[in-house]
Order: C-alpha cells, then sequence, then structure tokens
C-alpha cells in the first residue's frame, strides 16, 4: 500500500520520510531520486529525461511514472511512503490505475505555517566550500557567516532569498492544492501538524500510519 506524502518546501517531508524509512515495515519511494540514479546510470529511460533536461523541459508525466512503476515493483507487504508525485492531478489519476496492486491508502499533508516555512528557507545558509548546512536560528553556526567544519564562507542560496521563497510557495500551493482536494473527495486525506520539534513531528506521523496499518 502507498501512503502519498505531502508537504510544502521547507515543511520537513524529506527528513520525515527518511526517519520513517528506517523503520521496518516502511520503504521510501522518491521519484526525485529515482529519476537522479537513472540519469547517472544511463539507463535508456535515464537517457530520455536526461536529454528533455538539458532542452530545459520538465521530463513528462509518462518518463517519470515508468520510473515510479519501476521504483514501487510487485506487490509489497511494506507500507510504501512516496514523496515528490503526484505532483498534479493526471498524475494522481495515473497512481490509480495501480491500485489493484500498489492502492493508495492515505495522502497525509504535513501541513507547516506559511510564516515559519519562510522563517525555515530564508534562514538557511550553505557554505560554499563543503557544502554543509546551517540554519541563523534553528542550527547556527559558532561564528556567524563561517562554517564549522571547514571555516569556508556561509552563503544564502539565491533560491532561498525571502522574495524567492514566497514565489516558490506559492507556485508549490497552486500546484498542490488540487490534488489534495482529489484524495479529499476519496475521502483519503489527512492532515499532520507539522510544526515543532523533528521528534515531535515524528511521533504525530508514526501515530497516523500505524493507525492506518491496523485499519
Ligand atoms: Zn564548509
Amino acid at each position: 500500500m502507498i501512503v502519498v506524502l505531502t508537504g510544502a518546501p521547507g515543511a520537513g517531508k524529506g527528513t520525515q520520510a527518511d526517519l520513517l524509512s528506517a523503520l521496518k515495515g516502511f520503504r521510501k519511494v522518491s521519484t526525485g531520486d529515482a529519476l537522479r540514479k537513472h540519469v547517472r546510470m544511463k539507463s535508456p529511460i535515464g537517457l530520455q529525461a536526461e536529454a528533455v533536461m538539458a532542452r530545459g523541459e520538465l521530463v513528462s508525466d509518462d518518463i517519470l511514472f515508468e520510473i515510479l512503476r519501476q521504483e514501487l515493483g510487485p506487490k509489497a507487504e511494506e507500507m510504501i511512503l512516496l514523496d515528490g508525485y503526484p505532483r498534479n492531478v493526471s498524475q494522481a489519476k495515473t497512481l490509480d490505475s495501480l491500485k489493484d496492486v500498489h492502492p493508495v491508502v492515505a495522502a497525509i499533508h504535513l501541513d507547516v505555517d506559511p510564516h515559519e516555512l519562510v522563517n525555515r528557507l530564508s534562514g538557511r545558509r550553505v557554505c560554499a566550500s563543503c557544502g554543509a548546512t546551517f540554519h541563523v536560528t534553528m542550527t547556527p553556526s559558532k561564528v556567524a557567516g563561517v562554517c564549522d567544519k571547514c571555516d569556508g564562507a556561509l552563503q544564502q542560496r539565491t533560491d532561498d532569498s525571502e522574495e524567492c521563497v514566497r514565489t516558490r510557495l506559492s507556485v508549490y500551493e497552486s500546484l498542490t492544492k488540487p490534488v489534495l482536494e482529489f484524495y479529499k473527495e476519496k475521502g483519503l486525506y489527512q492532515r499532520v501538524d507539522g510544526m515543532g520539534r523533528t521528534e515531535e513531528v515524528f511521533g504525530k506521523l508514526k501515530g497516523s500510519l500505524d493507525g492506518l496499518r491496523l485499519a
């Protein structure tokens, strides 16, 4: 069975999916990771995707779905946490076509207040030398602007500037809202409060997933 995980950039979805997939009975499937893997391996579908991206275009729904289908594999006992898919209603409907083998049992929305998202993303600082990530308030470096690991200079990525963050969030929302509506209509939507510390959110998410497995 599949649990679709959704959440805005900065909501902590990736972190939570990684924590959960370390537990027995859960497996994370990320279409983004799978796509990068295919490109790296130069598989037929990876080469196809690479050509599309080189033209500056988005990888088509067909290519993404083929990658997802391979990643899901045959019917599985474990609960699959799907990260990065579906991004639109058309993808959600295609995913539905696998329901005999991989039914979607819930779409969990990791919900974080937009002000908090802006704060989380715009406070991020990345070391220009080693790539280590810090946050000005949540995980600050010992010396402001200097990397703890290599003394490199900490910088803000262009797309983490407050203005870019707001644009990213509104793009995300306009794309994802119809997908959430799609799952609401099917009675599969669940909201999990994504505010608070990582461990707290993890506890809430785990509770929801355990409830699904018992159902
Ligand atoms: Zn560094």
